[in-house]
C-alpha cells in the first residue's frame, strides 16, 4: 500500500525527516510513536501527499506521488484524513461535515445522506445528525471528525494523534474503531504518543528519533490472541 524509500524533509534548515525506508502492506495497522518533533506528522503529511518530500520515493497504492500531476483529487479518493488542522466547519451540521467528503467526490444527495448516517452511527453518534459541532464535546468532535475520515470508505486512513486531549477509555474506543477499518480492509496509520492502544500483538509500532526510524516492531498476530499473563 505504501513504499517510501530514502524519503528526507528539511523545513528551511531543520531536518523533518531523514532517510525514512518504510513498506506497509494493506490491511495493515501502524502507529508512528517517538518523541515530539521526531516526525510523525511529517511523513504522515508525505503519506497524503499534503508535503512534498526534499528528496526519496513515496509511493501509495501503486502510485508514485512525485509524478502524479493531479495527486489531491486521485488522492481524496482512496484516503481519509484525521488531522487537527482539518477542522470542523461550526456553521453546518454534524451530517454535513461528515458528508463531505462524499459530496466532494459528487456521490448523489440522498446516498450521502444515508452514508453518513451510517458512518455517524459507526462511531457512537447516531441520531445527532442536525446538531452543530459546537454542541458536541471535545472527544465527540474527535469522533466526528472520524466519521467524516471514513464515510467514503478509503483503503488508507492516516491520522494524526486521534486521541489527543481524551481520557483512557474514549482513547481506548477510538483506537479500536480504527482497527476495525483494518478488519474492512483498509491499511491504517496513526501518529500517537499516546501510551493507551490495543492489545500490542495486533499493532505494528515504528519508532521515530529524529526523523529516522529507530524501531520497527512487527504486529505478531493480526487478530487478538492471549498474552503470555492471561494464557
Ligand atoms: P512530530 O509530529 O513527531 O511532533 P513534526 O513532523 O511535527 O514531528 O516535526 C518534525 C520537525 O520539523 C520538528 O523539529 C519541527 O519543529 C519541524 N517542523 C514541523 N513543521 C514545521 C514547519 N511547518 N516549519 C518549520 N519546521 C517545522
Amino acid at each position: 500500500m505504501i513504499e517510501l524509500e530514502g524519503v528526507a524533509h528539511r523545513y528551511g534548515a531543520a531536518t523533518a525527516l531523514d532517510g525514512i525506508d518504510l513498506d506497509v502492506g494493506a490491511g495493515e495497522f501502524v502507529v508512528l510513536g517517538g518523541p515530539s518533533g521526531a516526525g510523525k506528522s511529517t511523513l504522515l503529511r508525505v503519506m497524503a501527499g499534503l508535503v512534498r518530500p526534499t528528496a526519496g520515493r513515496v509511493v501509495v497504492s501503486g502510485q508514485d506521488l512525485a509524478r502524479e500531476r493531479r495527486a489531491a483529487p486521485w488522492l481524496r479518493q482512496r484516503i481519509g484524513l484525521l488531522f487537527q488542522e482539518l477542522a470542523l466547519l461550526e456553521d453546518r451540521s454534524a451530517i454535513d461535515n461528515v458528508r463531505l467528503p462524499l459530496d466532494i467526490a459528487g456521490v448523489p444527495g440522498r446516498t450521502a445522506r444515508e452514508r453518513a448516517s451510517a458512518a455517524l452511527a459507526r462511531v457512537d453518534l447516531a441520531g445527532r445528525e442536525r446538531l452543530r459541532p459546537a454542541q458536541f464535546s471535545g472527544g465527540e468532535r474527535q469522533r466526528l471528525a472520524l466519521a467524516r475520515a471514513i464515510v467514503h470508505g478509503p483503503a488508507l486512513l492516516l491520522a494524526d494523534e486521534p486521541t489527543a486531549r481524551m481520557d483512557a477509555a474514549s482513547a481506548l474506543a477510538v483506537f479500536e474503531l480504527l482497527h476495525a477499518q483494518c478488519g474492512a480492509g483498509a491499511t491504517v496509520l496513526i501518529a500517537s504518543h499516546d501510551p493507551t492502544t490495543i492489545d500490542d500483538v495486533r499493532v505494528r509500532h515504528v519508532r521515530l528519533e529524529r526523523g529516522r526510524i529507530v524501531e520497527d516492531r512487527a504486529a505478531t498476530c493480526p487478530a487478538r490472541v492471549a498474552r503470555p499473563a492471561e494464557a
